[in-house]
């Protein structure tokens, strides 16, 4: 369907996408008296939270910090239920913003950016729709998410299953009803590990397929009492100060001691703090080494596998359940009930490790041991991560550069805003920045705020153009692997190294050095008069 909007010949800022980026980036840029038109795919607002609408999605941030900052009176006045919203609650929020702010008026939705190439006589992106419009804009912002080119699996004969099929990115707006069906699910990383338990409970059959398995920590989910939704009010300015001085942009203490340096009865017992509180951050930072450690990260493991096998009563399928790569290299999950639904008598677990994955059928999934029939299939195979939605489009830089070629080895970039050759050019989140390590609220204000001072301050010094000097970014790119190699992030085939997608290089995508300490890099670039980039009229 195209869009019945008539679009701007010209303005001075396209934005592509309307989620939490591309909104906040539109309030902001009029603020400063600039024009700007969005595009968004979407019908609506949103972003991940209009399209993830499978059953059991969740933010696995709690709701009082995954949330705007920027109003005071947005912060004051919305009313947020849950600790940790559903896609509903947050759908809600962001439709509000919307609302609040009127943002919709230049949001032009069901529109997919396709090309975008700049102009060096005009100095100028050209930006060009599916549906053959064509807008110049002195700057192009990427706010495209990170988690937004929706992934499936590479298997033969995707296409020949009669039954339904369903992608856990792009779920039917009217939900679903599995009552009665047998259901097979393929992918257990964040969206199946929320899904199965809902599933599981509706469905007289499912049966999950397993690659990898995930961390999954309980998570206490819960309304929210009057009274902490208060005191946070009371609290805001101090805790959002927090939230922007922290590691992964939720306040949480600096741990001092190692794994190892306690006894064993100790570390149980500051797991069992971690496992009961609900919060992946607090088991991320039990111990000050369990990122950096491989004897340390193996205590959290074995802790967690010895959890597994108290859970779940078959200890061949608690064997399976189990991850052997290091805990939080790969993104941890959040759950309700999800190791308890495998002791129903209705959920089977397929190790694909033990019996791979062969074909889609007509009548379901066969591995190498059998083939499995099904009413319905769902894919929780998550996303071409950081890198799939900016290469979709087809950017031109310098000289008709491509971005899409200039990244075959790996993104890079500077400072995760912007890249050597495009000029004018800003991506929200992207790779280099910390982005999926983090509280994305957080990391998202942070560069719309970054990105848009930086024009602020071209038109204060009467200069047009901005661009990454190369050398800025080789450095950078080495500053992010280097922090990476401290890590054992690059331990684990994980989406944030690029190995879910066949052919992808793999690279450690996202800055691993903490939203606090990232923050005073890109300050310090700024104060210095944007050290790094070339600013030129
Ligand atoms: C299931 C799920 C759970 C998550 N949970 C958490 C969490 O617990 N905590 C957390 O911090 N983050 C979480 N995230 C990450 C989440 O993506 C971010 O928190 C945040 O919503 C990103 O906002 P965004 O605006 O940058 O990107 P998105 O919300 O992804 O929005 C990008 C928009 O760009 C549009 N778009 C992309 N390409 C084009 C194009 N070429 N033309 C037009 N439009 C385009 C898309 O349609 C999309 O609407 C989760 C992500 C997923 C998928």
């Amino acid at each position: 369907m195209s869009h019945p909007r008539t679009v701007p010949p010209s303005v001075d800022v396209v934005i592509v996408g309307a989620g939490f980026s591309g909104m906040y980036l539109l309030h902001k840029l009029r603020e400063l008296d600039l024009t700007a038109v969005v595009f968004e795919a979407g019908a609506d607002v949103g972003g991940t939270w209009y399209w993830n609408r499978y059953p059991g999605a969740r933010v696995d941030v709690e709701s009082l910090a995954y949330s705007y900052s920027f109003s005071d009176e947005l912060e004051q006045e919305y009313e947020w239920q849950e600790r940790y919203p559903t896609q509903p609650e947050i759908l809600k929020y962001a439709r509000h913003v919307a609302d609040r702010f009127d943002l919709r008026k230049d949001i032009v939705f069901r529109t997919r950016v396709s090309a975008a190439t700049w102009d060096e006589g005009a100095k100028s992106w050209l930006v060009r729709t599916e549906h053959e419009d064509a807008v110049t804009a002195r700057f192009l912002v990427m706010a495209t998410g990170c988690l937004s080119a929706s992934k499936m699996p590479e298997i033969p004969g995707l296409d020949t299953f009669k039954g339904a099929t369903y992608h856990t990115a792009h779920w039917p707006h009217e939900g679903v009803d599995f009552s009665g069906l047998r259901v097979g699910i393929i992918g257990t990383g964040s969206s199946g590990v929320q899904s199965i338990p809902v599933i599981a409970e509706q469905a007289a059959d499912l049966t999950v397929f397993q690659r990898t398995p995930a961390y999954s920590l309980p998570a206490r989910n819960r309304r929210l009492r009057p009274d902490e939704i208060k005191t946070m009010k009371l609290n805001y300015r101090k805790f959002r100060q927090a939230q922007r001085e922290s590691g992964f942009g939720v306040p949480t203490p600096v741990p001092t001691k190692s794994a190892l340096e306690v006894s064993e009865a100790e570390r149980d017992a500051a797991f069992e703090v971690a496992w009961e509180s609900g919060s992946l951050v607090n088991l991320l930072t039990a111990y000050k080494d369990l990122a950096v450690d491989q004897a340390a990260n193996d205590t959290a493991k074995r802790w967690i596998h010895r959890k597994i096998h108290d859970i779940v009563s078959d200890p061949q399928v608690a064997d399976d359940l189990s991850p052997e790569y290091p805990v939080g290299t790969k993104r941890p999950c959040l759950d309700t009930n999800y190791y308890e639904t495998y002791n129903r008598p209705n959920v089977h677990l397929v190790n694909l490790r033990r019996t791979p994955l062969v074909e889609v059928t007509e009548k379901g999934i066969r591995t190498s041991e059998r083939e499995y029939e099904f009413d319905a299939i769902v894919y929780a195979t998550g996303f071409d991560a950081m890198t799939g939605a900016l290469t979709n489009v087809d950017i031109r830089g310098r000289d008709g550069l491509s971005l899409k070629e200039t990244w075959s080895a790996g993104p890079r970039t500077y400072l995760g805003i912007g890249t050597a050759g495009f000029p004018n050019f800003f991506m929200i989140t992207g790779p280099g920045s910390p982005s999926v390590l983090s509280n994305m609220v957080v990391s998202i204000e942070q560069h719309v705020d970054w990105v848009t001072d930086a024009i602020a301050h071209l038109r204060e010094q009467g200069l047009r153009v901005i661009e990454p000097v190369r050398e800025a970014q080789d450095a950078w790119v080495d500053h992010v692997n280097e922090i990476a190699s401290y890590t054992l992030y690059p331990k684990a085939n994980s989406w944030y190294m690029g190995a879910n997608v066949p052919g992808k290089p793999r690279v450690f995508m996202p800055y691993a050095g903490g939203v606090g300490e990232y923050r005073k890099k890109c300050d310090e670039v700024a104060a210095k008069g944007y050290e790094g980039f070339e600013l030129t009229v």
